[in-house]
C-alpha cells in the first residue's frame, strides 16, 4: 500500500509541477521554468519508496495528462513525456549508481559529481530534443539538443538542491544588533545586486551578485544558502529573459537565451561548491571538538571540560540560589584488578562503570572521567539528602554489576564515594570538588563501597 500511495503522490505532484511549468513558457520556446524533471529526480532520490516501476509508471501519467489537458496533442505529449522520463532516469542512474555520497551534498566532490549526472540526464533528453525540435518547433537538431540540454541542466541546478538540502530551518536563538546585522547582510547585498544587475543590464550585469552569493555560502546553514541561490537562479532566468524578449521578440533570441540559462546556472554551481565544502568542514570541526572535549574510553567528558561545564552550571547555580552538590568516585582495589586480569579487562571495567554511573544521572547532571578509575559529577538543584541519595544509587548499581572477562572469570567491582554540597549554590565549585575529593579518602578509610560527606 505503501508503494501505491508513494507512487500515486509523485503521479499528482508531478501533474503540478508540470502545469505550473507549462504556463510559464514564453511563446512558443520550451517552458522558462520546467520544474517537473528535478522535481522527479529530487522525490525519488529522497524518497526511495517513490523509485519503483509504478512510481514511473505514475509520473508518466502525470506527465502525459498535464500536456493533454492543456490542449497538447497525443503524440507531442508522448514525445515531450520521453524526453522528460530520459533525462530523469539517466540522471537518476549515475546518481544512484556511482555517486550515491554527492546526494547529501556534504562534501567538496557532490557538485562536481552532480553536474557529471544532471549533466548525462541533460544530454539524454537533449537527443529527444534533437527530434522534437524539427517535429514539433520548425527548428534544427543540432539547435533542438542545445537548447534542450541548456534548459534541462538550468531547471535542475536551480531545484534539486532545494529538495535534496531541505530540512527546518533553525534561527539562531539570542539577539543583538551585530549578529543581526552578521546575518541579514550577505541576503541584503544578494537583493541589491540583483536589483543593479537588472537596472544597470549589459554583459556583466550576471555575474553582479556573485560576491553576495558567496558570502551566503559563507555565513549560512547549507539549505539557506540553497534557497538564496534558487531565488537568484529562478529571478535570473525570468528577469533576463524578459529583457531578451523585450530586445528580440522572436527566435533570434535563442542563442543569447542559452548563452544567459548556461551562465546562470554555472554562477549558480559556485555557493553550492563553498556550502558544501563548509559542511564538511564543519562537520569536521564538530568531530575534532568532540574528540577534544571526551575521553574516548568511557566516552565522559574529559578532565578539561568537565571543569569547564561545571564552572557553567555553578555560575548558573550562584545567580539562581541553587543548591548544588559534587560527588568525587573511586573504583575500589582497581590496580588489584588490572594485575589479576590484565589491562584490557580493567579498561572495560572502567568503560562499563562510566555507562552505569551515567544511568543513574538526569541529562542536566555533569559527568566527567577525571583520573584513571576516577568520575566527578556534578548535580544542579540538588541539596546534600539529595546528593546522598544518588551516591547510594551509583553504588549499588555497583554492587550488582559482574564483569566476566574472556576467561569466565567474574570480577565484582566496588565504588567509594565522597560528596559535598552547596546549600545556596553560593560555593566556588573548585572548593567543592576538593571538599568532595577529601570525603573521597574518609570513604576510603572507613573501609571502601560506601558515600561519606567530609566533615
Ligand atoms: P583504592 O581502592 O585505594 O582506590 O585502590 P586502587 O587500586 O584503585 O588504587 P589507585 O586509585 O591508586 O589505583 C588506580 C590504578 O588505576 C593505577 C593505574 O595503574 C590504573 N589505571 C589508571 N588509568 C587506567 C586506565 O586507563 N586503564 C587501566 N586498565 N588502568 C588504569
Ligand atoms: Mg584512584
Ligand atoms: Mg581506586
Amino acid at each position: 500500500m505503501a508503494t501505491v500511495q508513494a507512487a500515486v503522490f509523485l503521479g499528482v505532484v508531478l501533474f503540478g509541477t508540470c502545469l505550473f511549468g507549462i504556463y510559464t513558457r514564453p511563446l512558443d520556446f520550451l517552458a522558462n521554468v520546467w520544474p517537473a524533471n528535478a522535481v522527479m529526480l529530487g522525490l525519488l532520490l529522497r524518497f526511495p519508496k517513490t523509485a519503483t516501476p509504478l512510481g514511473w509508471l505514475a509520473a508518466a501519467i502525470g506527465f502525459i495528462v498535464a500536456d493533454l489537458v492543456t490542449g497538447s496533442a497525443l503524440g507531442k505529449a508522448l514525445l515531450l513525456t520521453g524526453a522528460n522520463l530520459a533525462g530523469v532516469g539517466g540522471a537518476y542512474a549515475v546518481l544512484r549508481r556511482y555517486f550515491r555520497e554527492a546526494i547529501r551534498l556534504q562534501t567538496p566532490e557532490s557538485v562536481p559529481q552532480l553536474i557529471a549526472a544532471i549533466g548525462f540526464g541533460a544530454c539524454l533528453a537533449g537527443f529527444v530534443g534533437a527530434i522534437a525540435h524539427p517535429v514539433l518547433f520548425d527548428g534544427s537538431a543540432v539547435g533542438g539538443w542545445t537548447f534542450w540540454f541548456v534548459t534541462e541542466f538550468a531547471n535542475y541546478v536551480a531545484i534539486l538542491p532545494i529538495i535534496l538540502t531541505a530540512r527546518p530551518i533553525s534561527f539562531p536563538r539570542g539577539f543583538s544588533l551585530k549578529r543581526l546585522a552578521y546575518l541579514a547582510l550577505p541576503a541584503l547585498c544578494l537583493v541589491l545586486s540583483c536589483f543593479a544587475s537588472f537596472q544597470i543590464g549589459g554583459p556583466g550585469a550576471l555575474a553582479f551578485p556573485v560576491p553576495a552569493l558567496l558570502w551566503a555560502a559563507i555565513v549560512y546553514p547549507r539549505f539557506v544558502t540553497v534557497l538564496l541561490t534558487s531565488a537568484f537562479s529562478f529571478w535570473s532566468l525570468t528577469a533576463h529573459s524578459a529583457n531578451l524578449f523585450e530586445q528580440v521578440a522572436d527566435h533570434s533570441a535563442e542563442g543569447a537565451l542559452i548563452s544567459m540559462r548556461l551562465g546562470v546556472s554555472l554562477i549558480a554551481l559556485a555557493p553550492l561548491m563553498l556550502a558544501s565544502a563548509m559542511a564538511k568542514q564543519k562537520n569536521l570541526i564538530a568531530q575534532l571538538s568532540h574528540l577534544a572535549r571526551h575521553d574516548p574510553l568511557s566516552h565522559l567528558l574529559n578532565r578539561r571540560a568537565f571543569g569547564e561545564e561545571a564552572q557553567k552550571l555553578a555560575r548558573y547555580c550562584a545567580k539562581q540560589n541553587h543548591p548544588y552538590s559534587a560527588l568525587m568516585l573511586d573504583i575500589d582495589h582497581f590496580k588489584s584488578i588490572n594485575d589479576r586480569f590484565g589491562h584490557a579487562t580493567g579498561d572495560q571495567v572502567i568503560s562499563i562503570a562510566a555507562a552505569k554511573i551515567s544511568a543513574c544521572l538526569r541529562s542536566g547532571d555533569i559527568l566527567g572521567r577525571v583520573g584513571g578509575e576516577e568520575f566527578a559529577i556534578v548535580i544542579p538543584k540538588c541539596t546534600r539528602e539529595q546528593a546522598l541519595e544518588v551516591a547510594e544509587r551509583i553504588r549499588r548499581a555497583f554492587a550488582n554489576t559482574h564483569v566476566t572477562p574472556e576467561d569466565e572469570v567474574s570480577i565484582s567491582v566496588t565504588v567509594s564515594v565522597g560528596l559535598a554540597s552547596s546549600d545556596d549554590g553560593s560555593a566556588n565549585v573548585e572548593a567543592l570538588l576538593e571538599e568532595a575529593d577529601k570525603a573521597l579518602y574518609r570513604a576510603k578509610d572507613l573501609g571502601r563501597n560506601r558515600s561519606e560527606f567530609h566533615d
